[in-house]
């Protein structure tokens, strides 16, 4: 089935947007252009002029989402969610940003909030369906001491400790290694 226009805007794409902005801002000081090519890549519309402030406060803003995805439990993602609900976004509201897109809701204070607030509101919004709908931490942080990314728990299935197979594979010969020193 052809995805609906209006899935940028659902509560999955959201939270994988959450996720892949959360790897480009809280590892290497980011740059405007790999920031830019990820929000493209997640449906945000040219042009998208981000500025060194704006960087340092989306940096700022993923560092406070990760610690979401580093808690313990889903007990500890909701009080996490709630502190950032509490300090960080304004109140929940309907926006078509002017009949351009469906209606959608915003925890951000305005259509025209800077991009920190926009990432912050819009990511909170996410996180805290997510919780709400599956009683599961929304995700986690990749098991591999080399790897600092986060990835989201979207599946049925049992927990997942890494953020690829890539990690997964890279682990597992490691511990084998460990486990078999002569070979
Ligand atoms: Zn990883």
């Amino acid at each position: 089935m052809a995805a609906a226009p209006s899935s940028r805007h659902s509560v999955a794409a959201t939270a994988h947007r959450t996720a892949a902005l959360i790897n480009v801002l809280a590892g290497e000081p980011p740059t405007a252009g790999t920031v830019a090519k990820v929000l493209r890549e997640h449906g945000e519309a040219d042009p998208i002029d981000l500025t060194e402030h704006d960087l340092a406060q989306l940096r700022a803003a993923a560092l406070l989402l990760r610690e979401v995805f580093a808690a313990e439990g889903v007990d500890g993602a909701a009080d996490l969610l709630n502190r950032l609900l509490a300090e960080h976004t304004g109140r929940l509201r309907l926006s078509s940003h002017q009949g351009r897109s469906p209606w959608h809701p915003h925890l951000d204070t305005d259509d025209d909030a800077p991009w920190a607030a926009w990432f912050l509101a819009s990511s909170c919004l996410a996180l805290t369906v997510l919780v709400w709908d599956r009683q599961r931490p929304p995700g986690g942080l990749c098991a591999s001491p080399s790897c600092h990314q986060v990835h989201l728990a979207l599946g049925s299935g049992p927990t997942r400790r890494y953020c690829s197979r890539r990690c997964a594979t890279r682990e597992r010969v490691a511990a084998h290694r460990r486990a078999h020193p002569q070979t």
